[in-house]
């Protein structure tokens, strides 16, 4: 049986659903998150990746919202470890907690409310092609101003922006979106950070560019520092950048490290997944899962041993 967290309690999830009159369900006043854990057959321990950092983020963007949650970051990685648990969830999985005002009121404001969280989980398996990679679309959509709705902070109502260009690209034939600011610069794909390598250098816009605060960016920027010995830059990006970079990809929870080999109907250096791509996906791939010791520190073990 699935379990979820609702209400202060842990239920079985088809128990596990708001009233039509939900404040936040009308206004995307919602703060959310995406976190997977993934599962090691070899220990036989079920891993969450940066549970903590995702519960901060979370209590941060609802503070911001006006949202005093009644739990600490800590006490939300304990109720995950539970529902995980209870649920005998034994392969890898994703997790998403969301923050909302429960009052059935319709006014579209942040204070005078009462918030609560709940979380539950959801088999994703891979969310885009990480294997041969993605074809991806400028958006003729821009990326919400962090002066309009805050693209720093994970709220739902910003994800109308994120679903218009996400839909753009599905219905030409892409397979994800780039989204420019209001500056006409890169920001980010719809649920994801992006990167270029030019020649021995990486390259992502940095968080003043009206972007996500992604934990993966952080995690993937440590990894090419550390380990692949490459230099990231963090500033404005132009498009015309995208067209002449040897390799693209993007990071997030759900996305990992998934590579670009087209954008705007151009090739992506060879139009193969490029070797840098390839040594930091596996990297990636061997760390979220507990395969590399020195970065178990990322991972929260679920079943005690
Ligand atoms: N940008 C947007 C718009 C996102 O929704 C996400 C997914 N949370 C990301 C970037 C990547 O963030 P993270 O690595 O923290 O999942």
């Amino acid at each position: 049986m699935e379990y979820a967290f609702f209400e202060g309690k842990i239920v079985p999830v088809e128990n596990a659903n708001i009233n039509i009159k939900t404040n936040s369900f009308h206004y995307g006043t919602a703060v959310f998150e995406g976190i997977r854990a993934y599962w090691n057959e070899k220990e036989q321990q079920l891993y969450i990746l940066f549970a903590r950092e995702h519960y901060e983020r979370l209590l941060k963007n609802a503070r911001a919202m006006f949202m005093n949650l009644p739990y600490t970051a800590d006490e939300l990685v304990e109720i995950t470890k539970e529902i995980l648990r209870k649920s005998e969830i034994r392969w890898d999985v994703y997790i998403r907690p969301i923050a909302y005002f429960k009052d059935l009121a319709l006014t579209p404001k942040l204070i005078g409310f009462t918030p609560d969280v709940a979380i539950y989980t959801y088999n994703f398996g891979r969310y885009l092609d990480t294997s041969k990679g993605i074809r991806v679309k400028v958006s003729s959509w821009r990326r919400n101003d962090d002066n309009s709705i805050p693209s720093r902070w994970k709220v739902a109502g910003a994800y109308v922006n994120s679903a218009l260009a996400k839909t753009e690209a599905l219905l030409g034939g892409y397979d994800e979106a780039i989204m420019l600011n209001q500056h006409g610069f890169i920001a980010e794909g719809s649920g994801e950070n992006i990167f270029l390598i030019r020649g021995a250098k990486a390259i992502t816009p940095s968080y003043s560019e009206h972007i996500l605060e992604g934990i993966t960016r952080s995690a993937v920027i440590k990894l090419l520092k550390k380990e692949l010995l490459v230099e990231v830059e963090e500033r404005p990006v132009a498009r015309s950048e995208l067209y002449i970079a040897d390799e693209l990809f993007m990071t997030g929870t759900a996305a990992e490290v998934t590579p670009i080999i087209e954008v705007d109907n151009r090739k992506v250096g060879s139009g193969e997944v490029g070797t840098i791509t390839r040594e930091l996906q596996e990297l990636y791939f061997n760390a979220v899962r507990g395969n590399i010791e020195r970065y178990k520190v990322w991972l929260t073990p679920v079943y005690e041993k």
